[in-house]
């Protein structure tokens, strides 16, 4: 088979430099020396997350993980929380809160929008004992390639005057799209290898304010695993309570490297380039609809594609995978059938989105949706080639 690019939205596909910073041979994590990679890698995740009061933590697991870590750490059972749900990763972050016993103030929203801010204001408004101790928001709905507001989420529990903290699934967002912990008060951030870092699925990233540190005192949920305290207490000289995943150490330091050097803001703004061309492709191309109902919804690390009615975009990602070698994002539960998805987070390239873009439509005319072949192609290379850096003028002989 092809090794061809994987179009999912996590994992990624990962760069040679990383893969290759991680083939290295197995080293004591209790040397002298490992604190040279550890410590700078802390402070590195710092820039990433945009936090200088924060500590970030690094725990072997996946997002999943992250999550557990953030609520069992910081809550006790029965706290109240107040979340929304729009997809299915804001979904199960709130399944996992009522698994560990919360009390979930939890609004449905039409799958396709993000953080209702008016719903949020009006809870925060009537809660005027200050029962609720978490505010959980989804940064980037993977499932409907939905990105929401957190900077407004921040404001309106500050219009609210209300001391709730804020906690956010930055998984599919962090280091791929703006997320700014200090500045939006964030108190938790949680994140993964295998989305905006490039690497193979592994870490559980989470970024804890002081007052979420502060809290973890006396928050009576058990953890032991993901424990900040056990953390803490060897984190600060470069150690870890437990085996640390040394190898994912070599990949993020890589990682880290690529982002930083070619800046956060370069980043960002290379994913909406890219994610621009697939929308392009979607909308004017093939005349589809995203799952994002707005353009101030849209994602720029995954796009959630609707198929015509009639046709099951299941399908659509069966025959791409045995006719081409092609991985696409499958629609989740609600959205299950109706739409595929489109990875665009992490190093991927106009020409493999390109492919990407026409893969999709030859597994789509392979099953009889109308779509014109070469259709989306052109529309996101239109996209491409007018975002790209200028030609440069030849130097007169
Ligand atoms: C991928 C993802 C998760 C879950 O992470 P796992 O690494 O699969 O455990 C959580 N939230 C969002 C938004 C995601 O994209």
């Amino acid at each position: 088979m092809f090794d061809n690019p994987i179009f999912i939205p996590g994992p990624t596909n990962v760069p040679e430099a990383i893969r290759r910073a991680m083939n290295v041979p197995m080293e004591d994590q209790r040397s002298p020396k490992f604190p040279e990679l550890t410590l700078p890698l802390f402070a590195d995740l710092k820039k990433v997350f945009k936090t200088e009061t924060g500590q970030v933590f690094m725990f072997p697991g996946s997002g999943t993980g992250g999550w557990e870590a953030a609520i069992t750490n910081t809550l006790s059972p029965g706290d109240k929380v107040l979340a929304s749900r729009f997809g299915q990763f804001s979904h199960l972050w709130i399944d996992l809160c009522e698994r560990q016993g919360m009390d979930v103030i939890a609004i449905d929203v039409d799958w396709g929008e993000g953080v209702p801010l008016e719903e949020y204001a009006r809870v925060l408004e009537d809660d005027k004992n200050h029962e609720i101790k978490a505010v959980l928001a989804c940064q980037n709905e993977t499932a409907t390639g939905v990105t929401s507001d957190i900077a407004g989420v921040r404001k309106v529990m500050d219009d609210a005057g209300h001391p709730a903290m804020l906690y956010v699934d930055g998984v599919s967002s962090i280091a791929s799209i703006d997320f700014r912990m200090d500045e939006w008060g964030v108190d938790l951030a949680v994140s993964g290898s295998q989305k905006g870092f490039m690497m193979p699925t592994g870490l559980a990233i989470v970024g804890v304010s002081q007052k979420a540190l502060e809290a973890s005192k006396s928050a009576k949920c058990n953890r032991c695993f993901f424990s900040f305290d056990d953390m803490i207490k060897t984190n600060k000289d470069g150690y870890f309570p437990y085996t640390p995943a040394t190898t994912q150490f070599y990949g993020l330091r890589a990682a880290l490297d690529m982002l930083l050097a070619e800046g956060l803001d370069n980043v960002f703004a290379r994913h909406n380039r890219m994610a621009e061309g697939v929308r392009r492709a979607v909308i004017d191309g093939w005349g589809f609809k995203l799952a994002a109902k707005e353009p101030k919804w849209y994602s720029d690390t995954v796009s959630a594609i609707y198929v015509p009615e009639g046709f099951d975009a299941a399908q659509v990602i069966s025959i791409a995978y045995q006719r081409y070698g092609l991985s696409y994002g499958a629609g989740l539960t609600k959205v299950a059938g109706k739409v595929f998805r489109i990875g665009h987070l992490g190093l991927i390239s106009e020409i493999q989105l390109l492919s990407g873009i026409a893969g999709a439509e030859m597994a789509m005319r392979d099953i009889g949706i109308p779509v014109e072949a070469g259709s989306g192609v052109a529309a996101a290379e239109e996209h491409y080639r007018q975002m790209a850096a200028p030609i440069a003028v030849a130097a007169a002989s």
